[in-house]
């Protein structure tokens, strides 16, 4: 059951985007070639807590296996739901972060690709399509019109290029809780409802520079490449109002 929110629910989903977006802003200098996965996920924590909120990604999933941290890091054939670790980021790597906050019970949802040093340049080239992508999927998203728009414009974009978007994994209804209704495709498939004022989604093109097959890791979580291939992912949450869609994440812009 899709759960619209009124312009007072929207003014909330709004500030836990802001603030989302705040943290990433001051998170993505220190996204650099030797730094431990496990720090990043640290410091956001501390950040989200400071600030007033909560990590709207730790302790979700099944109580078995509730995931760890506050935010996902992917990197390279990793597509989303990478745990951070003592791993580091390596010159060359495509980093992805995925994270959200809870703010006063309102969540927000943000992704985006960093590349970290000198990236190759098919990695380069994935991650300006899948940002593209994006672009392009929040310009489909009209109130009245379909939601399957979204999904045609993202995998319409990305097949241009012989890349894979992955289907397997979709965007979501967000803002009462992490994942609601409706499933937000990036490639075409399944319930089409028309998108009305009121509407909140994630919109959230994963691409793979190969097969958009994947698998999930032993882990139990971590989504990966089945072919090996490069993975980027791109993430604003929206809100559809009747005369126009508005973007409540911020713009990501790389400062360096
Ligand atoms: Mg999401």
């Amino acid at each position: 059951m899709i759960r619209l929110k009124n312009e007072k629910q929207i003014d909330g989903i709004r500030a836990s985007c802001k603030m989302l977006s705040a943290m990433y802003r001051e998170l993505i200098p220190l996204i650099t070639p030797g730094v431990e996965t496990i720090e990043l996920d640290k410091w956001a924590q501390s950040w989200i807590r400071k600030a007033g909120g909560k990590p709207a990604f730790l302790g979700v999933g099944s109580k078995k296996n509730p995931f760890p941290a506050s935010l996902c890091i992917s990197i390279n054939n990793e597509v989303i739901h990478g745990i951070p670790s003592r791993r580091k980021i390596a010159d060359g790597d495509l980093v992805s972060i995925d994270g959200g906050i809870n703010l006063g019970g309102f969540i927000s949802d943000q992704a985006f690709t960093v590349e970290a040093g000198k990236v190759k340049e098919e990695a380069r080239k994935l991650n300006a399509v899948t940002r593209e992508c994006l672009k392009r999927g929040i310009g489909a998203a009209r109130a009245g019109d379909r939601l399957l728009q979204i999904a045609r414009a993202v995998s319409g974009y990305a097949n241009t290029f012989g890349f894979g978007v992955v289907y397997q994994y979709c965007g979501h209804g967000v803002g009462f809780d992490l994942h609601e209704d409706p499933s937000v495709p990036n490639v075409p498939h399944g319930p089409n409802p028309r998108m009305t004022t009121g509407l909140v989604i994630a919109i959230e093109p994963m691409v793979n520079s190969g097969s958009p097959a994947v698998e999930v890791a032993p882990n139990g979580w971590t989504v990966i490449t089945a072919d090996d291939s490069l993975s980027a992912h791109w993430e604003h949450t929206i809100a559809i109002f009747g005369d126009r869609t508005e973007t409540l994440t911020d713009e990501i812009v790389f400062t360096f």
